[in-house]
């Protein structure tokens, strides 16, 4: 009796097992935020080497998670003196990378050639400006990232710049942002226009609310939140609050899940400003020899990561955020937006790409059908894409 018992409840088990595998690599797993290129910037590595247990993701690691669809980002802080340059620069890296792995990945710039890039079993790769102020508020240079495979710019990044307010100073300098400067000027709004025109998607993540709203209201195209959560589960800066959520849904949006643990947990917060002042002298040597501040703090967690492992949420907190999306905006405009290789902690069980077979795992155990499971990893956001294409 006991055995039988046993088998009846193991098969379950190994079926579902081999249902998830199939499910994930089946599925065409898009990820609309990954800084890798940032990340091979900072800690001079190549992103077609092996960078097991230096990074979260590498050319190799891609293959063997299933991603099908990567959207990498272009990312420099607001303090950098020529960031057009510096933009370009980055693009040169992953190109870089395409012409050493013709094989492997290849860049694309539209629905038809994702499409050919898939059938030949490579990477398609496309760029995310992430910050509008490596426009230099010059339409000349968005015309040209977007000549590039630019399909994305968030409008702004944690800084505002001249013709767009950032979340982080919307709430932070609340008092000196002048109602005059806060939201999107008219230029703000020809940059929407033009990117509407180009086809660039449109991305909210990372903008202040009234940005948020002056961008939703301009767009004549489906927005993009390409790495941001649910503010209700966890009152972060910049996650979204729900009447946010809602307009996402009725503009035919997707808002794509951010695997930061501070984005994901309120109680993160505390436990990180904890590691860092038990680590501050370290953190404080390396951003004196050079390291920008997110890196620096990527190394320590890298180095302490047992130390870490307990102020990590679980991935079911992440999935909270899923089913909360969904509940408010419908499983039509949710997706995935990592942000690996630039967040400094992520859910326990998600420690690299290669983890994202456990979200559909996860998803079917929650009793999502194949059909919605397929939407949630990619499929809402290519019918985003597509519907920002000429
Ligand atoms: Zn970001």
């Amino acid at each position: 009796m006991l055995k039988k018992l046993l088998l009846i409840a193991l098969f379950p088990i190994a079926a579902h097992a081999q249902d998830y595998k199939k499910i994930h690599q089946k599925a065409i797993f898009v990820d609309s935020h990954n800084d890798i290129l940032t990340a091979c910037i900072e800690k001079n590595v190549r992103m077609d080497d092996n960078l097991k247990g230096k990074t979260q993701s590498d050319l190799g690691r891609f293959k063997e998670a299933g991603v099908d669809v990567q959207i990498f980002s272009v990312w420099c802080d607001g303090d950098m003196k020529n960031p057009y340059q510096f933009a370009n620069r980055e693009m040169d890296t992953l190109d870089a990378v395409i012409s050493r792995n013709p094989d492997k990945i290849a860049l694309t710039r539209n629905s038809a050639e994702l499409k050919k890039a898939l059938k030949q079993h490579k990477l398609a790769a496309m760029f995310g400006v992430e910050g509008g102020h490596m426009i230099e508020s010059d339409l000349t240079k968005l015309d040209n990232i977007y000549k590039r495979g630019a399909r994305y710019m968030t409008l702004t990044w944690n800084n505002s710049n001249p013709w767009a307010t950032s979340a982080m100073d919307e709430t932070l300098k609340k008092d000196s942002l002048s109602k005059a400067h806060k939201g999107l000027t008219d230029f703000g709004k020809q940059v929407i226009k033009r990117m509407n025109e180009l086809g660039m998607m449109v991305d909210l993540s990372h903008v202040g609310e009234q940005t948020f709203w002056d961008a939703i209201n301009t767009t004549t195209k489906p927005v993009m939140v390409s790495h941001s959560n649910a503010y209700t589960l966890c009152p972060a800066f910049r996650n979204l609050k729900d009447d946010q959520i809602k307009a996402v849904a009725k503009n035919g949006g997707v808002i794509d899940l951010n695997f930061y643990s501070g984005f994901i947990d309120s109680t993160f917060k505390k436990k990180e400003a904890d590691f860092m002042l038990h680590h501050s002298k370290e953190l404080a040597d390396l951003i004196k020899g050079g390291t920008v501040k997110e890196y620096a703090l990527s190394v320590l967690t890298l180095k302490y990561a047992d130390e870490v492992q307990a102020s990590r949420p679980p991935l079911a907190a992440l999935l909270a955020h899923l089913d909360y999306i969904v509940q408010l905006a419908g499983v039509d405009h949710v997706g995935i937006g990592s942000d690996f290789d630039g967040i400094t902690s992520s859910p326990r069980e998600l420690d690299d790409v290669t983890n994202y077979e456990l979200i559909t795992k996860a998803l079917l155990e929650k009793g999502y059908s194949k059909k919605d499971i397929n939407k949630i990893l990619g499929g809402n956001v290519l019918r985003v894409l597509k519907a920002n294409e000429n």
